[in-house]
């Protein structure tokens, strides 16, 4: 039998696997509409929990179009369960700070430090990078 998701399967901290116990009704294959950034995500967690997935995506290839992605401790926690966040980092930027700026004015309004407090607190980095590269990771896993 074939259980659908369309797109993304929650996470926990304890796991990709234990996202997938709410749908779980005794069903040994997924479809997966959609092979963005979040279906391969969750094909991959499935797949991870020793599910045999299906990935159906309308576009001739699997790509991304459009630029960076910022990718916050929770993103790259998930990813390190997924098992990709090593093949990830070399390819990422690691902003040193987030400034919120005033759009009026072009004043800072507040900074949020993300270095070593930051990292230690959340024990995931805070990332920038390309939703190409992202994508590619995913695909290759
Ligand atoms: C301007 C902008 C900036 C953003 N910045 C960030 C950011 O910095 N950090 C962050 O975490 N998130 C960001 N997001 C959100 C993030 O991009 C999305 O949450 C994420 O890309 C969604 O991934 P997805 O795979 O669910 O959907 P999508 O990436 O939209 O993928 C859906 C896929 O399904 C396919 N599809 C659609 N219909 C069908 C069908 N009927 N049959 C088969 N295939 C189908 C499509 O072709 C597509 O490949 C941003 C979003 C926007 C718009």
């Amino acid at each position: 039998m074939i259980l659908i998701f369309m797109t993304s399967v929650p996470f926990s901290r304890e796991g990709p696997a234990a996202g997938l116990t709410v749908y779980d009704r005794g069903l040994s294959e997924l479809l997966v509409v959609g092979g963005g950034i979040g279906g391969l995500a969750t094909a991959l967690s499935a797949a991870r929990a020793g599910r045999r997935v299906h990935v159906i995506e309308k576009a001739p290839a699997f790509t991304e179009i459009g630029a960076g992605l910022q990718l916050a401790p929770n993103a790259t926690r998930v990813l390190h369960h997924l098992g990709i966040l090593d093949d990830v980092l070399p390819l990422a930027t690691f902003p040193k700070n987030l400034l919120m700026m005033d759009a009026m004015t072009g004043r800072s309004v507040t900074r949020l430090d993300l270095g070593g407090a930051f990292r230690a607190h959340y024990e995931f980095p805070y990332i920038v990078m390309h939703r190409g590269d992202l994508l590619s990771a995913e695909l290759e896993a």
